[in-house]
């Protein structure tokens, strides 16, 4: 069987739910009063609205102010401003979806001073008596001060690196040129490839360190992009010799963007796929437009990636474990890659098989605004280019059909006309399709999770059979888009087409 089911499950989160029940019972047992005072560390509950009800005495003496008037001032009267709309709004998502809820915040001390802590909370059903919140928040300060010294450190260290390799670089290409042929040329032309090596590491160290500290711009231009591309690898097919890099390319793509940093996005993937495939002798590279996207992947016949790591490289500093020790590398590329390609409204995936290769791919909308002109509109039946909605009066099934590469914009769009249409033809049971979807739309999942499945089951759903695209990131994507606790219909997937229509048959 391929399927993976993903139905309603008990979830290990309750499991302590009777000691939890027990600790805090008024006055039940002493002790754990007691325990709650003493602990060195803020621990807080709250209703299931969300109220704070009861702080223990760590955060009274922390914030200066009696129990009483903390739960009167409410909990965001100490949140620093900076932090507090993120913190609400995840709370406020914690609330909606029973999900665990886990932020990062600086809290107003009676000392005047704000601290870092991690805040994380967790809902307690209990039977017979109202659910409740149980949160705590840990001081984090001295390890946020310390990444900070950290990062300032790497800033400070890349910055006095690059001076003085600058000048070596400058020197080393004028001895180059006045150099006859000989031995000492030969041995100049090697240190050549070390020295932007180097280069390129101080240049990723620097980047990460103006990422962090929210610094990397963007010099936004209108330019070619097939003629900055084709440059790339030409430029790049005389640095590696032991592959050739072939480049398939539609011409004269005009784009608005930082020349410069796409370039450097190319670069990496590129360098990554001929350090990954060392066995291997040539790379394709591919660019064209699809449905008003620029799409840009580089293939290679290298080591591939495990499953595992997928969706973890993109992170700082991560390497998969096939890697780590067998090439050299930062783990740095691939995160600043990342960051320049949301930065232009685009998204990265990858596809990859271990022993066989691996695509590494990006999209870049042309167009900010989409356009859903319907080809076909009746109250049974919708198509647009993204989506096709059918639902026969002989079926209970609503038949759904994604088409092409998807975004923010095209599921908020066919997900609400998903649920206008099982509304409207009382149906519960959906087949989604999503074997024509390549890319990603991780974008989205949120908005499905938290909106789009609460708004599905209202409007009727009950059974939900979803054939997976072959594309590991819109596999990703779809099940973050089921990451919800409250959830009430049965949700499965499929790799096969057949096994979905099989189950809905059967329920
Ligand atoms: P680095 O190559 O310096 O380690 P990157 O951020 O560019 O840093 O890549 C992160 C990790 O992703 C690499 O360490 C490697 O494990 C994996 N990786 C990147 N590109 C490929 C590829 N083409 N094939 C296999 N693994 C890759």
């Amino acid at each position: 069987m391929n399927s993976v089911r993903r139905g309603p499950e008990k979830n290990s989160k309750h499991k302590n739910h009777d000691t939890i029940s027990k600790l805090t019972a008024d006055n039940e047992i002493p002790f754990p009063n007691l325990l709650l005072s003493a602990i060195p560390q803020q621990v807080w509950t709250a209703n299931a609205t969300g109220e704070i009800d009861y702080v223990n005495e760590i955060i009274c003496s922390d914030f200066g102010h009696s129990q009483q008037a903390i739960l009167e001032h409410g909990w965001t009267a100490f949140v620093h401003k900076e932090d507090l709309e993120t913190s609400v709004e995840l709370w406020q998502k914690s609330l909606r979806s029973k999900n665990d809820y886990v932020t990062e915040f600086r809290l107003l001390f009676a000392d005047g001073n704000y601290y870092w802590h991690l805040a994380r909370a967790r809902l307690i059903e209990q039977q017979g008596r109202p659910d409740i919140w149980v949160g705590t928040n840990t001081n984090i300060h001295f390890q946020k001060l310390n990444e900070a010294r950290k990062d300032e450190f790497l800033s400070i260290a890349s910055h006095e690196l690059k001076t003085p390799l600058t000048t070596i670089k400058g020197f080393h290409q004028l001895l180059l040129k006045s150099m006859e042929d000989g031995k000492t040329k030969n041995y100049l032309q090697r240190s050549a490839s070390q020295l932007e090596r180097l280069e390129r590491l101080i240049g990723d160290l620097l980047d990460v360190s103006k990422i962090n500290a929210g610094k990397l711009t963007l010099n936004q231009d209108n330019f070619n992009f097939s003629q900055m591309l084709s440059d790339a690898v030409s430029e790049m097919n005389h640095i590696y010799t032991s592959h050739k890099l072939n480049l398939e390319i539609e011409k004269d793509i005009v784009y608005t963007g930082d020349k410069f940093r796409l370039e450097q996005v190319i670069q990496n993937f590129i360098s990554n796929a001929v350090k990954y495939s060392p066995g291997a002798s040539k790379v394709d590279i591919d660019c064209r437009i699809i449905d008003k996207n620029l799409i840009v992947s580089v293939k290679d016949y290298g080591i591939g990636i495990d499953p595992k790591d997928v969706k973890k490289l993109f992170d700082r500093y991560y390497r998969a474990d096939n890697s780590s020790t067998r090439f050299d590398g930062l783990g740095l590329g691939l995160y600043i890659s990342a960051d320049i390609i949301k930065r232009h409204g685009g998204s990265f995936w990858i596809e990859s098989t271990i022993g066989q290769g691996s695509v590494f791919s990006f999209k870049l909308p042309l167009l900010q605004e989409k356009y859903f002109e319907p080809k076909i509109r009746t109250n049974s039946y919708y198509k647009d280019r993204y989506i096709t909605i059918s639902c026969s009066q002989d079926s209970d099934i609503m038949n759904v059909e994604w088409t092409g590469y998807q975004d923010m914009h095209s599921v908020k769009h066919g997900g609400s006309l998903m649920v206008e249409y099982l509304k409207a033809n009382q149906k519960s049971k959906v087949f989604n399709d999503n074997r024509l979807v390549p890319g990603t739309w991780s974008e989205a999942s949120d908005w499905a999770a938290t909106v789009w499945l609460p708004l599905m089951e209202l409007a009727g759903l009950k059974y939900f059979a979803w054939i997976l695209s072959e594309s590991t990131f819109s596999q990703l994507s779809a099940e973050k888009s089921i990451d919800n606790e409250a959830k009430r219909s049965e949700i499965i997937f499929f790799n096969q087409a057949e096994e979905g229509i099989a189950w809905l048959g059967n329920v």
